[in-house]
């Protein structure tokens, strides 16, 4: 057998084991942003993917708020950068900087913008953050967020030809990632009242439910359902009823904790997941759910109307509810004994 023997110079070696080693970052880079589709894990990893990779103190990432929203703003979970406090830092989706994004993509500086554009005029939000490089996603043909990247630890100077290009790769699957996040957050938000859909709600009380019974934690569920809505709609007409269905929905969604899961459940009925809560954490979420929407005054031609809802409280009980289906039977029949006892009230089930 014939061996061949190149070798290399020292140079070269160097060359290779770099590329070696920045590729197994990648792979690791990447097995971490395919491994959610929550939007907020998503962009705090690909935040500290690239502090990581790139030593830098400061890293954001301007991403649409909303399923049907122009503006790119920069997500809350940014790093370093010092903005004003309750200002909304936003870029328009159709700025001149995004074609040019498009069209040559890869990393610039505001220089490097300023210099092919003109000026750096609707992008205030970006240049007021002063980053060193300004890194558009790019994905599907379009770009759906930027990453804004800046300071270096000190000692490590400007970013190199090489590292630009591994930065480029980096955007390229964070972009993927935040399309299939985008998507999936498309696919199981109901768009009137931009809460859960039910198949979704459905995965996630199953998911729950095998967390607290392995880790004996607490669970509940809310069932609610507007009082009269079928009077409602007739004396005031369906488009007026979806407005009131929106106004529910956003109290509702406003009253619950954070890592609470709120779905429309059907027409006018909700259902509500919520962790780590026993039956009396449930009754009183639920209280200060129907309180507050029993308070909102909705305006309807002269007129100033309110709509109450009746709840139903169930908490999970690991003996009885061996699906999920049964947890949300008690809480519905919890529901049915709140609207025969008179409306406008909560019931706990037994
Ligand atoms: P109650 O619950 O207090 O017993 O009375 P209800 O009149 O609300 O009765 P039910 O919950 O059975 O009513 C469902 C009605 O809600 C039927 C329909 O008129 C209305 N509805 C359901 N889905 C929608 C929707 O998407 N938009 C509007 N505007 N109305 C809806
Ligand atoms: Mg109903
Ligand atoms: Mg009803």
């Amino acid at each position: 057998m014939i061996q061949t023997k190149t070798t290399l110079s020292v140079d070269e070696r160097e060359l290779y084991e770099r590329q070696i080693f920045d590729l197994r970052q990648l792979l690791e880079v990447s097995k971490s942003l395919s491994s959610t589709l929550d939007y907020n894990v998503l962009i705090e990893s690909i935040l500290y993917a690239v502090m990581g990779q790139f030593n830098v103190l400061r890293a954001g990432l301007f991403a649409r708020k909303g399923l049907d929203t122009p503006w790119f703003s920069l997500h809350r979970n940014y790093k370093g950068f010092e903005t004003a406090h309750g200002v909304e830092y936003s870029v328009s989706d159709d700025h001149p900087a995004m074609r040019l994004f498009l069209r040559q993509y890869g990393c610039y500086s505001l220089a490097d913008i300023k210099a092919r554009l003109g000026s750096l005029d609707g992008l205030e939000a970006l240049s007021v953050l002063g980053p060193d490089l300004v890194v558009p996603l790019k994905s599907k043909g379009a770009i759906n967020g930027i990453l804004v990247i800046g300071e270096r630890i000190e000692g490590l100077g400007e970013f190199t030809a090489q590292e630009r290009e591994y930065l480029v790769d980096i955007a390229v699957m964070a972009a993927i990632a935040i399309n299939n996040a985008f998507l999936f957050e498309m696919t199981t938000t109901d768009m009137l009242t931009r809460l859960k859909m039910k198949h979704y709600f459905w995965t996630i009380l199953a998911e729950k439910m095998d967390l607290a019974r392995r880790s004996g934690g607490k669970l509940s569920v809310l069932m609610l359902d507007i009082d009269h809505f079928k009077i409602f709609n007739d004396t005031h007409g369906h488009q007026f009823g979806d407005v009131v269905l929106k106004s529910v929905a956003r109290t509702l969604q406003k009253m619950v904790r954070n890592q609470d899961v709120a779905a429309r459940f059907g027409g006018e009925e909700f259902c509500v997941i919520l962790p780590d809560a026993d039956s009396a954490i449930a009754f009183g979420i639920a209280e200060r759910v129907r309180q507050a929407i029993a308070a909102t005054r909705l305006q309807q031609q002269d007129a100033e109307v309110s709509v109450t809802i009746s709840i139903g409280v169930a908490a999970f009980d690991p003996e009885r509810d061996l699906t999920a289906r049964q947890l949300v039977e008690r809480s519905d029949k919890a529901l049915y004994a709140s609207k025969a006892g008179g409306r406008d009230r909560s019931t706990v089930a037994d």
